[in-house]
């Protein structure tokens, strides 16, 4: 199978290593940037390839073609993955939707809300030939050691839930990937599911807003702990935007029989589905938090100025959560009618503290959503319509 990886970071370079590493398929990379497709190909000309340093060993993956002219790599293509943050989803598809073929599969490591929506938006008719996917989440945590060389696989997820459209082709592509990828992929049953089942969307904007909503401006020696630092107040916030999330959930299971969305799970269910065996307290949401061994240590991310440090609210908890994530459930609620004060409450002190406008009285009509994955970027106004879209209806 030819496979052509989109991107040049930490999950590109696990993806390349990796698929390249086992000799079956021809790997390609597209990289948006010359300047990185330069480092990639001096950097597998030094070392013969990718390496993917695991605990376990190591394995050396070298692709076959690595390029930032995407007419060199994406024709011929069966399976696509864009290895990228979701900024980067929309400009990318832009400059590969051209040479797309008929039948490729086309994935998102990881893909984030109404992915599909943006897909798309960007192919149109030629939508209906390709099949789209997306992961919940990137299947490994991953850093790279050395650019266009080295990446580190810190570790691998016992399982990664996915969506496919058409939805029809989940089972046989799940059974597909999880070989390629080396680890279980559950179907999620849509991305309607996959939109709302995304816990990173409540988790990374609900904790800056609780740790940072009454916040003086002071600087800070030291970085404060991200998840140890969840008090009760903020453990209640979090809870809220779970609870909005499950009514949302209801609503559109009472309004449509034939929708299934189980794998929209509450916060709590999914932390013991994630992280079983590295809670010691389950008392409270509080304590599911603090006392996960996998969050221990982890930090707000900060800038440096010169008399301390400040939060930052660029980092990816705010810049990718929020337009990728969080708007488009908002933006699903809004097309359902169902209210969602504490989201709106989040929404609206992050969009200060970004510089951008999405909530303008109570709507999802500000300057910004058009640079959004809310649905109403895409034109939908009514729940029906996309709804219909979302499950290849139409
Ligand atoms: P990354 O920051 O390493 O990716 C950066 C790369 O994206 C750049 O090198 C460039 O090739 C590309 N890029 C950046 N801006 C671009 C733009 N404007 N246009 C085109 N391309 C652009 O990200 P990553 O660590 O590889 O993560 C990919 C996704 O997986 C993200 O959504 C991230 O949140 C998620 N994720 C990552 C990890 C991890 O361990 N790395 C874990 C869980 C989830």
């Amino acid at each position: 199978m030819q496979i052509t990886i989109c991107g040049g970071g930490n999950a590109a370079h696990a993806a390349a290593g990796l698929l390249a590493a086992e000799g079956e398929h021809r790997v390609s990379v597209y990289l948006p940037f010359e300047n990185e497709a330069q480092l990639w190909r001096d950097g597998t000309a030094t070392q013969g390839g990718i390496r993917v340093v695991r605990p376990d060993g190591s394995v050396l993956g070298l692709p076959e073609r690595i390029s930032s002219d995407p007419a060199e790599v994406i024709p011929g293509s069966e399976l696509v993955l864009l290895a990228l943050p979701s900024f980067a989803h929309e400009p990318i598809l832009k400059e590969i939707a051209p040479y797309l073929e008929d039948g490729t599969l086309i994935g998102a490591l990881a893909a984030r809300g109404c992915y599909d929506l943006c897909v798309r938006d960007i192919l149109g008719s030629k939508t209906d030939r390709v099949t789209i996917f997306g992961l919940q989440t990137l299947p490994w945590a991953c850093r790279i050691r050395e650019y266009g060389q080295e990446v580190d696989l810190l570790g691998v997820k016992a399982q990664v839930e996915f969506a496919t459209c058409p939805p029809e082709q989940a089972n046989e592509l799940a059974s597909f990937l999880s070989s390629q990828l080396g680890l279980p992929l559950e179907p999620m049953g849509s991305f309607l599911s996959l939109t709302l089942a995304g816990t990173g969307q409540l988790i990374h904007p609900g904790v800056m807003y609780g740790l940072f909503k009454d916040w003086d401006g002071k600087l800070f020696e030291e970085a404060p702990l991200f998840y140890q630092g969840i008090d009760a107040q903020t453990a209640d916030i979090l809870q809220c935007l779970s609870d909005e999330i499950q009514y949302l959930r209801t609503c559109i299971e009472e309004r449509y029989a034939s929708i299934d969305l189980h794998t929209v799970r509450t916060l709590d269910e999914w932390l013991c589905m994630s992280y079983a065996d590295d809670i010691e307290d389950t008392s409270s949401l509080q304590t599911y938090f603090v006392t996960n061994r996998s969050y221990a240590g982890l930090k707000v991310p900060m800038r440096k100025v010169e008399e301390g440090l400040l939060p930052d609210f660029s980092a990816r908890y705010l810049s990718e959560d929020v337009p990728y994530a969080l708007l488009a459930t908002r933006g699903i609620a809004e097309l359902a009618e169902v209210p969602t004060p504490t989201i709106d409450e989040v929404i609206s002190w992050a969009q200060k503290r970004m510089n951008k406008e999405y909530l303008l009285d109570g709507k999802l009509v500000g300057r910004d959503v058009k640079s959004s994955r809310a649905p109403q970027r895409y034109g939908f106004r009514d729940l029906d319509t996309m709804i219909a879209v979302m499950f290849c209806q139409t």
